[in-house]
């Protein structure tokens, strides 16, 4: 930088003033910007008398910090003689340190600017989503009724944002039924047919935090990756935890309940609605994954269970206050009711070893039957996605046609009923006896058509084959 004379002299006159006591009666300049003092702020004094203002301080260690010394540019090899390379030098900016001893507050977006995730208009009546749910899911309609209903009044509060004006509660739902019964799947369609993304959590693996298993936050980490990581998306998805029965209050208290009760207390802030920070990508908490806050408010609940044991607890209540007074009735009035669960109240799952402060975050009590029979037989025919559609599809694939006939579903839906899991078993089994025929036809390109058989099923006979032509072979396959 070139310094002109009269520089010089006023350095020379701030240097003298200094001297003489009498800073006040000259104005300092900055020695690189000119600027006066009144101007930049206080001056920094250099040697001899020379200043610098703090913004052209701090460039210079931005300058010499973003292109760290290093003592190999700046030197020659001469005579073979290597000069080692020297340590790279950076300044230290001193507003970063002030950062470090001040943690910078995570800065939320402002509520206020956000526009409703959801669009009122592209939420569909009860009605509607019922009927969807009806192509897929068989019988439990108070179930399929009750939750769209409870959906439906979600995201309208979602959408319209009236959570915060008016107290009104979450929809969070608790359904009970046996397993196989649907809770699951109900769930899984629900969120398919609204596209919103859904997490599934076993409550079995929850733990209270710090011990070994999941924490509970973790669920929501579930979300977050079911929602591709978009924060947004995850804050109007839906979390199911299946399996909320085994986290009812331990009988036996002489050990610490770190995933009973305890985890009920953990998940009482998230049904509720809580920011919490969790990990993106990752189940755990450490200090190398990135962290991402997400609002739980707008994110539905649904807990599943088969909360084995509930029926006489009912059973036990309905017998208790039947027997009383002038409406007495017989004993056992209640003990062949297949439907005992469709009467269970808060009291009940109270009794069973939930909390009351978790039941009350979970306003939505439904209750799914357990399949019969003729349910079973309509669930493998009748769902768009139905089993026996789907392996129709296969043969027709190699151009043959598969019946299975009346008296075969049957046999098929009593063995499922004797597994007692539900429509789970109704795979299994179909599985089981279609190995052969998806093995044995493509062997014969004759075959044309080939009808399912009770004696089929039950191992007795095989099933009538049909080849091209008109001939009928029965029980080549075995
Ligand atoms: P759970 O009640 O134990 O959660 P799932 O929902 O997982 O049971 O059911 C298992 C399978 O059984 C589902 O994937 C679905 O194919 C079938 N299923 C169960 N219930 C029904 C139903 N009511 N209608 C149609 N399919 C059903």
């Amino acid at each position: 930088m070139e310094i002109k004379n009269e520089d010089f002299r006023e350095i020379v006159d701030s240097d003298a003033a200094d001297k003489n006591g009498s800073e006040d009666e000259y104005e300092k300049y900055c020695f690189v910007c000119r600027r006066p003092e009144s101007k930049t702020g206080k001056m920094i004094k250099m040697m001899d008398g020379m200043y610098i203002c703090p913004d052209c301080m701090q460039k210079t260690m931005d300058a010499v910090s973003a292109s760290p010394l290093n003592l190999d540019k700046y030197t020659e090899k001469s005579d073979d003689l290597e000069i080692p390379k020297g340590p790279n030098i950076s300044m230290i900016n001193l507003a970063d340190l002030q950062g470090l001893m001040s943690p910078r507050k995570k800065v939320k977006k402002k509520k206020a600017d956000k526009k409703p995730a959801i669009d009122l208009k592209d939420i569909p009546a009860p009605h509607k989503i019922k009927a969807q749910l009806d192509e897929y899911i068989i019988g439990q309609e108070h179930a399929k009724k009750a939750i769209s209903v409870a959906v439906y009044n979600h995201y309208k509060r979602v959408a319209t944002n009236t959570m915060d004006s008016i107290e009104i509660e979450k929809s969070n739902i608790l359904m009970i039924g046996p397993t196989g019964c649907g809770k699951t799947y109900l769930v899984k369609t629900l969120a398919r047919l609204l596209d919103v993304p859904l997490a599934i959590a076993d409550a079995t693996t929850l733990t209270e935090a710090g011990y070994i298993g999941d924490d509970i936050e973790s669920v929501v980490s579930k979300l977050l990756a079911a929602a591709d990581n978009d924060v947004e998306k995850a804050e109007r998805g839906i979390i199911f935890i299946d399996e909320i029965d085994k986290i009812g209050k331990k009988k036996n208290q002489n050990q610490r309940d770190v995933n009973g009760e305890a985890v009920q207390q953990g998940l009482l802030k998230l049904l509720e609605g809580a920011e919490v920070d969790v990990p993106v990508g990752s189940n755990s908490k450490n200090g190398m994954v990135p962290m991402e806050t997400v609002d739980t408010r707008n994110i539905l609940f649904i807990c599943g269970g088969a909360f084995p044991g509930l029926e006489d607890i009912i059973k036990e209540r309905l017998n208790k206050q039947s027997s009383i007074g002038f409406n007495a009735d017989l004993k056992d009035k209640y003990d062949h009711d297949r439907n005992i669960l469709q009467k269970v109240t808060v009291e009940d799952v109270k009794s069973f070893g939930m909390i009351p402060e978790f039941i009350g975050r979970l306003p939505v009590l439904l209750s799914l039957e357990a399949l019969t029979k003729d349910m079973l037989v309509q669930i493998l025919r009748e769902p768009k996605n139905a089993i026996l559609k789907q392996y129709k599809k296969l043969l027709e694939l190699d151009e043959v046609e598969l019946l299975f006939n009346e008296d075969s579903l049957e046999a098929i839906a009593e063995k499922a009923l004797e597994k007692d899991t539900g429509a789970r078993a109704l795979r299994a089994i179909i599985e089981e006896f279609m190995l052969d025929i998806m093995y044995e036809i493509p062997k014969d390109d004759n075959i044309g058509k080939v009808t399912i058989t009770r004696e089929y099923i039950e191992h007795t006979g095989g099933p009538i084959i049909e080849m091209r032509g008109t001939k009928v072979l029965e029980g080549r396959i075995q």
